[in-house]
């Protein structure tokens, strides 16, 4: 049993949590009905002017833009279903508890502060 959370917190956190997944969730259904619409009005466009090298850089920064948000997404579901356990708040690296503070700004977070960079010093270097 952990928890250095109180339950006060848990349920803080929870909400939190639950707020950015649905904001995400519209946020992503929203793109890609403007994704649709606006593809619409430019093969409207097309027959006066050939843009294909935008539209091919618009769709990059697109995909680029909603892999973000699917991948947050799955983090947030992630931490949702660890705050079921006992095992939400703590470091999955190396088990240390990730202090309330840091959770208050980004609830989903996985790993504490040193953990956390060491892991995205590895991902940068690919
Ligand atoms: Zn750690």
């Amino acid at each position: 049993m952990s928890t250095h959370l109180t339950t006060g917190q848990r349920a803080l956190l929870k909400a939190e949590l639950e707020l950015r997944q649905s904001r995400l969730d519209r946020q992503l259904a929203t793109h890609q009905e403007g994704r649709t619409r606006a593809e619409h009005a430019r093969d409207v466009l097309e027959r006066d002017y050939d843009d294909a090298p935008q539209r091919a850089m618009d769709r990059e920064v697109d995909l680029a833009l909603s892999d973000i948000d699917v991948r947050e997404l799955g983090e947030i579901s992630r931490a949702l279903k660890k705050l079921d356990g006992d095992d939400y708040g703590l470091c999955t690296d190396c088990g240390a508890e990730i202090p309330y503070e840091r959770l208050k700004v980004e609830p989903q977070a996985l790993r504490c502060v040193s953990c956390e960079s060491k892991h995205e010093a590895l991902e940068r270097k690919g």
